[in-house]
């Protein structure tokens, strides 16, 4: 838990504290004293009476009450100086720079837990341990620089990785992104991502809390937790972006259907984030890329004016606008020969508007203007000014800051001479502006984050399904595939319609099937996992003669105990899937079947329960949805049916975790029905 002490103390004692600030606890020390933190501040070092001015005891137990103790010793001193602050001296507040816990030994894992149960028993924040630390308004409670001066309205930061923490510092604050709070969870013992998200969702206000969270993630402990308090920050205006790295392909290795080989972990790691509307970055560049889009103000739609006076990044800016799903509408007409007037001869205003090398502030003024009243079919202004070094830049980059003031639309500044005009640049992220060096990370970036969907409404609403039946099949099976009688009972109750089927024990019953029925059938082994494979499916059988002939030859397949005798249907092959991921809940998965999902690898996912928005917004992602629509002459699906079919395979296996993986592969799909001709469904229980 985060409580107040750890961010307001009124007084903080650095254990370990030295002169010498080439080392972690002489750092932080200092940090905090060039911070004028307004409390009281002490030192705990054996040796010195006093350290860098602050006075120093050497014995912990002889400190008055503090609120904030940040802890720069040895791992294996820890515990005791925690247990002792926090018994006598009411300390509520532990930052532990310290390595050598869970992430090196056992030993240090029983250490850390030893700690976190202590600061639990009275009701303690702890930060860390590995970790640079915590970065608040109040106090500079980190080791290492750059230190951003903090601004309400800028980033708040979290990473798992103290060092990484300082590389996207550093680039950032390059670039002129802001801060407003860092927190490097290091171990993330008792406070990880997830807790200081839900912090600031819980304590968000819209006045003073910054709209914009940057995240670095290694491990997610909690997925719900992080869906809930993301998305949750998401629709109050909140803007979000995360690197998530590290995927494993563990989990799939244990599968063995299709959903089980497409659907990763780091797929898992993708739909939770869409979810929750969090922007994925790969990346430091991109998440400071991304960071720094979220500090201007929004683009309300995806028509983007290249205002440049130099040729080649406007074209790169162009593909990587266009390539992203954005366009660059062509400006014509009275306004823009108008606009054209007051630009040197040989310049352009189409789109991109390029006024030329020789171009200057006062025409780039001329052109701003005419963007932001004169094309209604104008939502965003990127401006390319760099220069080749002849002379200053000033005045074009102080004319951009106050169009910037003044614009409705989103200017976004593309200033690639970091060398040339260094101090222009400089001068120019003083007053609070951002620069975008790469005009093709920056294009690459808005799309991204024009294009990341809204969160999910908290509650999703569910079809109505037969939970009953489905828990007692559920309950009453062993682990591995269910037989296609209980296949069948669960499809029934999620309400997914599946083919006319039965299971036959002689050709007799088989005849019989097609006397109910009619022909054609089809006819499959019961028993071997992937009947095509081992010659087990029959399809368009039109006679008797036919049926006892392939009854006789199905029986004889390995591992056939009876056959399924089904009606044929005919239509689009379909593809949905489920899978368990762990912590995550499942996954689930649809596309068009055949080459499509095993060849092309073409699938969506979210994750369940899914709604039917959600669903709808799967299949319009596919490479194949013009397909799945119909085209030439094929008369394609019920996209409402498909997308109603995927809600109810996620409302499934949501209502039984035991599933481990189930296909329905394929379903035949055409504007009139869709069923299910082939389902296989794992359960696996702890
Ligand atoms: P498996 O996946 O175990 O190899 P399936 O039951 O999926 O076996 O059958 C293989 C293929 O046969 C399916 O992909 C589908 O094209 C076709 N098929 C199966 N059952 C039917 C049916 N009832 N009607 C029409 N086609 C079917
Ligand atoms: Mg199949």
């Amino acid at each position: 838990m985060i409580n107040e002490a750890l961010l307001k103390p009124k007084s903080i004692v650095v254990v370990g504290g030295t002169e010498d600030i080439k080392k972690p606890g002489g750092k932080i020390l200092k940090n905090i004293i060039d911070g004028n933190f307004k409390g009281k501040l002490y030192v705990a070092n054996p040796k010195m009476e006093e350290v860098q001015g602050v006075k120093s005891y050497k014995n912990p137990g002889d400190l008055p009450q503090v609120d904030v103790a940040i802890l720069a010793i040895a791992a294996k001193y820890c515990y005791d100086t925690i247990k002792l602050l926090a018994d006598k001296k009411n300390t509520r507040g532990f930052i532990i720079l310290s390595a050598g816990f869970s992430e090196e030994s056992e030993e240090g894992g029983q250490i850390e837990q030893a700690i976190v149960a202590k600061i639990n028993e009275v009701g303690g924040s702890l930060i860390g341990p590995n970790c640079i630390g915590l970065l608040t308004p109040d106090y500079n409670g980190v080791f290492t620089t750059p230190i951003p001066r903090l601004d309400p309205q800028g980033v708040d930061f979290i990473s798992g990785s103290g060092a990484t923490a300082v590389f996207i510092m550093e680039n950032g604050v390059s670039k002129g992104l802001s801060f407003s709070s860092l927190w490097s969870v290091g171990n993330s013992a008792q406070i990880g991502v997830e807790e200081v998200l839900s912090h600031l969702d819980e304590t968000y206000d819209p006045q003073t809390s910054s709209p914009v969270k940057l995240l670095y993630i290694e491990n997610i402990n909690n997925p719900d937790l992080l869906l809930k308090h993301a998305s949750s920050l998401i629709r109050k205006g909140c803007k979000i972006a995360a690197i998530k790295a590290g995927g494993s392909e563990a989990g799939s290795r244990a599968a063995s259907s299709h959903t089980g080989a497409l659907a990763t972990s780091d797929v898992a790691v993708d739909v939770l984030f869409r979810k929750a509307g969090i922007v994925r970055c790969h990346g430091r560049e991109q998440l400071i890329t991304v960071g720094a889009v979220f500090m201007h103000p929004e683009l309300e739609g995806k028509n983007m004016v290249i205002i440049t006076h130099a040729g080649g990044p406007a074209v790169m800016l162009t593909d990587a606008l266009s390539n992203g799903g954005m366009e660059i509408p062509h400006l014509e007409g009275p306004k823009a020969d108008a606009l054209l007037e007051k630009l040197f001869p040989g310049s352009a205003v189409g789109n991109p508007i390029d006024f030329l090398a020789t171009g200057t502030a006062e025409q780039l003024g001329y052109i701003i203007d005419a963007c932001e009243h004169d094309f209604d079919n104008i939502d965003g202004m990127a401006v390319i000014f760099g220069s080749p070094g002849l002379c200053p830049v000033y005045d074009v980059y102080d004319l951009l800051h106050e169009k910037m003031k003044t614009c409705k639309k989103p200017i976004f500044p593309i200033l690639p001479s970091v060398i040339n005009v260094k101090d222009e640049i400089d001068d120019f992220v003083a007053k609070g502006r951002i620069n975008f060096p790469d005009e093709k990370i920056f294009g690459d970036a808005l799309c991204k984050v024009y294009h990341i969907p809204k969160p999910q409404p908290e509650k999703i609403d569910m079809p109505d399904i037969d939970t009953q039946t489905i828990r007692q099949v559920v309950e009453n099976a062993d682990n591995g595939y269910f037989e296609p009688v209980e296949v069948a009972k669960l499809l029934d109750a999620a309400g997914i319609k599946r083919a006319n089927d039965k299971v036959v024990n002689s050709v007799d019953e088989a005849i019989e099937f097609t006397k109910k029925h009619g022909f054609p059938v089809v006819m499959k082994v019961v028993g071997p996992v992937h009947k095509s494979d081992v010659g087990g499916v029959v399809l368009n059988v039109r006679d008797e003669a036919t049926v006892r002939k392939e009854y006789e030859r199905l029986m004889k397949i390995k591992d056939t105990y009876a056959v399924q005798m089904f009606e044929m249907y005919f239509g689009e092959e379909i593809f949905i899937g489920a899978k368990r991921e762990e912590k995550f809940g499942h996954m689930v998965l649809c596309g068009m079947g055949g080459v499509f999902i095993e060849v092309l690898k073409d699938v969506q996912s979210a994750l369940a329960p899914v709604s039917k928005q959600e669903a709808q917004n799967m299949i319009r992602r596919l490479n194949s949805y013009p397909l799945l629509k119909g085209t030439r002459g094929q008369e394609g699906i019920n996209e409402d049916m498909m997308a109603e079919q995927i809600t109810r395979v996620a409302a499934l296996v949501y209502t039984a975790p035991e599933i481990f993986e189930m296909d329905l592969n394929p379903l035949l799909g055409n504007p009139k029905e869709i069923v299910a001709v082939d389902a296989r469904i794992r359960i696996e229980k702890d």
